[in-house]
Formats: structure tokens, C-alpha cells, sequence
């Protein structure tokens, strides 16, 4: 990008060495050795610090990634880390090439390890998805780890005075890895989830929050609620809720796209001082043949549906000049829209006996709607008590009911009806 711009020191004088230099070692040097410029992470975090210039930073290690070595090119080898300073803040690196391997190398050698402090002079800072990550240059950046100079020493006394103390236990943790490949990974097909993998049921079946499971339903939107916002302030680490880290500051009406700094209270995540991103929350009203119930939707499913980001909409209705917590007419379109959920009843509904789930999946494949409208047919005719009617009827209405039981019409029958003799008659195509 700017890689051309990128400058080593704010330093505009140059020194050169001609045929006449003579170059002497001195005997009263008094100024500091290494010549650190520390920067405070918050600066970094909020983004007042130019990117364009190489920075140091101290810090001790809190998180640890594993080398990322898929590229053949082993200068593009990389590892996350995450540094905490005195104050507590958080700050993500990446460390590139050998960079990587130095550390890794540091903790073979010294497996019983608690407390990794490491100083990076002339990195650079990249910008990905909003949020800014502290990098190695090239072979520019000075990699230091643990060593016994006066920075490090000044740093770990600060620290030991009312930090976690350095005898204690082990202050870093592992990532599991990089959060997006995690993520690919770990979602499986459609198919499988939502076919194979968990129980399709209806509102009914699941209105009652008794255990903690996944299940799949078939239903339609109905309504959006409006009584709560539709975006929250996500930390931009973990995704969940963050809050104003100053009281003063009420949560912005803009989903925070201000350069506030907010603070994680997710005791998993590894950041405290971190920045937000607006992210969808919104509760939408679904109803299938045997009732409705509340259901709240996130960013990655409501961002498929609506093909916009809360990030973008909150933008976006700003510009506009409306309130960003009032509903956009955007979101209206999930309105009538027929989906397949799988749905998270969890540990905080069953103790708070409250019904409104997660949303932890969608489909709009008509297909694979079809395909669970069909198997469950199916299943609630063998569980219902034999009802007397004539198996071609049956036959018919299956086919009604496949297409869609309540919007379809019939000449004989209006749709619910189609729906009742369906869902309580025994089945002869099992
Ligand atoms: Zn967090």
C-alpha cells in the first residue's frame, strides 16, 4: 500500500559516511543505549498513531498462536501474539519469518517459562479488518526477548508490584489458532447440520427451555422487535458485548464507530482495552403450524440475508441522517422470508426459563427446506394417534404440504386445515 512511504525514524537529517570519516568509540556516552521510543497501545488501538512510521513496543506475552507456515516462502511465515503492558491493555502482534521461529525457539529452550517480556523496536503497524496489529519489518525490526537490560528490568519491577507475580503461575495462554480458519473449519455442511446433526422440531416441541441443545426448526419471520437495538458494540477479539471504558461516554447511538475505547468483560477473551465493531443482534419474531416464539439473530447469518454488514447499515443510516438505533426499512426484508434455524437452547435459558434462543444457523435453501418439511411430515405422522382418513387423500395433501402448507391454497380445503388432517394422520409413505 504505502509500503514506499513507510519511514524507519521521524529522523530528517541523514548521516554520511565519506572517504575522510574516521569513526572513534566514545568514552562519555550518556544518552539511553537502545534508544526505545515506547508507545502507549492505547494510542495504537485508537488509531492516533500514523502508520506510516515504525514504532516500538514493550510488553509481556499473554497469547501465544502457533506458526501459520502454509506459504512455501518462509519470510511469510507468521504467529500472533498478544502483549499486555502495566496498564493492562492488550495489544496484537504478528510476528513474520524468522521472527516467529526466535520465539518459538526461546520457549523450547525454556519450557518452564511463566513470564515472556519482549521488546519490538522499528515495527510497523498494519491495519486488518479494524484492527491494528503491531508487525515485524522485514529483517529491520530488533526482536527482543527476556534479556537483562535496564527496559525490561524497569518493566518487570513495574509489573511485580501489583501484577499476577512472575512465581506465580504461567501469565501466557495458547491460541487456538487464527480465529477465521478456526471458524471455516469447524462449520460443516448444510446438509449435515442441518439434516444429520440435530433434531428438527417444532416451536411447540421446543417452546418449553428444559435442555441444553441445538435443534433445527422450520419457520417464518414475521416481525422484527423493536423495543431493542438491533447492533451492539462487538469486541473486535472475541465478538462479544464490550462496554465504554470511560463512564462518561454512553454507548454510541453510532454503534461506536467512533475511535472509543471500549473494555472486554469476557473473561475468556485475552484483551481488556479493545476496540468494537458494530455486529447485528437482532431479535426477530418467527412463526410455524404450531405457534411463534422470539429468536435473536447475528451478524454472520443476518449479514447473509440482509447482504450487508451491521458495520456498513449503521454507516450507512447515519449518513442518511436517521437515529442509528431506530430499525433501518433495510432490515424489513427478512420479513416473510421461510428459513431453516438450528437453534441454541442454552445454559442461560433453561436457568433463566426464558425462550428466546440464538440463532446459531440459517438456511434459505429452498431445497433443503423442502427435504426437512418432508421428513417432518413424515415423523409427525408416525407419532400421532391414528386419525380416520382416506390414505389417497393423504397422498395429495403430502404433496400440498411439501410445496408450503401455509401459503398454498386448495379448492377443498383452506390451507390450515391441509395442515391439521396432514400433521395428524397416519402416514403411509414412511
Ligand atoms: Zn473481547
Amino acid at each position: 500500500m504505502d509500503e514506499g512511504k513507510f519511514q524507519l525514524t521521524d529522523q530528517m537529517q541523514k548521516l554520511t559516511f565519506t572517504h575522510e570519516t574516521t569513526v572513534a568509540p566514545c568514552v562519555d556516552f550518556s544518552g539511553s543505549i537502545n534508544g526505545f521510543a515506547f508507545i502507549e497501545y492505547h494510542s495504537i488501538i485508537v488509531g492516533t498513531v500514523p502508520l506510516n512510521i515504525s514504532l516500538d513496543v514493550i510488553g509481556f506475552v499473554v497469547a501465544i498462536g502457533k506458526i501459520d507456515a502454509r506459504n512455501e516462502d518462509r519470510k511469510r511465515h507468521k504467529m500472533r501474539l498478544q502483549i499486555q503492558d502495566v496498564n493492562g491493555s492488550q495489544l496484537d502482534v504478528n510476528l513474520w519469518g524468522d521472527y516467529c521461529y526466535k520465539l518459538n525457539e526461546y520457549i523450547q529452550k525454556n519450557p518452564n517459562i511463566l513470564r515472556i517480556v519482549i521488546i519490538l523496536q522499528f515495527a510497523k503497524i498494519n491495519l486488518w479488518q479494524d484492527r491494528r496489529y503491531v508487525n515485524t519489518y522485514y529483517d529491520v525490526t530488533k526482536f527482543i526477548i527476556n534479556t537483562e537490560i535496564d527496559e525490561i528490568k524497569v518493566f518487570k519491577k513495574i509489573l511485580n508490584q501489583d501484577g499476577p507475580h512472575e512465581n506465580s503461575s504461567s501469565t501466557f495462554s495458547y491460541m487456538k489458532s487464527n480465529r477465521s480458519s478456526y471458524m471455516k473449519s469447524n462449520r460443516s455442511s448444510d446438509k449435515d447440520d442441518f439434516v444429520l446433526n440435530h433434531e428438527l422440531k417444532t416451536i411447540a416441541d421446543i417452546f418449553e427451555p428444559i435442555e441444553i441443545k441445538k435443534y433445527v426448526i422450520v419457520a417464518t419471520i414475521k416481525g422484527i422487535l423493536q423495543h431493542t437495538s438491533w447492533h451492539y458494540p462487538a469486541c473486535t477479539n472475541c465478538n462479544t458485548k464490550a462496554v465504554p471504558k470511560n463512564p462518561s461516554n454512553e454507548p454510541s447511538l453510532t454503534g461506536s464507530l467512533k475511535n472509543e475505547t471500549y473494555e472486554c468483560r469476557n473473561p475468556k477473551c485475552t484483551k481488556t482495552e479493545t476496540l468494537t465493531v458494530p455486529r447485528f443482534m437482532i431479535p426477530v419474531r418467527v412463526q410455524d403450524h404450531t405457534g411463534s416464539m422470539t429468536l435473536t439473530m447475528f451478524e454472520q447469518d443476518a449479514k447473509k440475508l440482509l447482504k450487508i454488514s451491521a458495520k456498513d447499515l449503521v454507516a450507512k443510516t447515519a449518513k442518511l441522517g436517521f437515529c442509528t438505533n431506530a430499525y433501518p426499512s433495510d432490515i424489513n426484508v427478512l420479513k416473510d422470508m421461510k428459513l431453516a434455524f438450528i437453534v441454541s437452547v442454552s445454559k442461560y435459558n433453561v436457568q433463566r426459563n426464558t425462550n428466546q434462543y440464538t440463532i446459531s444457523r440459517i438456511s434459505d435453501d429452498e431445497i433443503l427446506i423442502e427435504e426437512l418439511e418432508k421428513k417432518f411430515v413424515i415423523a409427525e405422522g408416525v407419532n400421532s394417534q391414528s386419525f380416520e382418513h382416506g390414505t389417497t387423500d393423504c397422498e395429495s395433501q403430502d404433496n400440498i404440504f411439501i410445496k408450503d402448507a401455509i401459503s398454498q391454497t386448495d379448492d377443498n380445503v383452506t390451507p390450515m386445515n391441509v395442515f391439521k388432517s396432514t400433521a395428524t394422520s397416519p402416514k403411509k409413505k414412511i
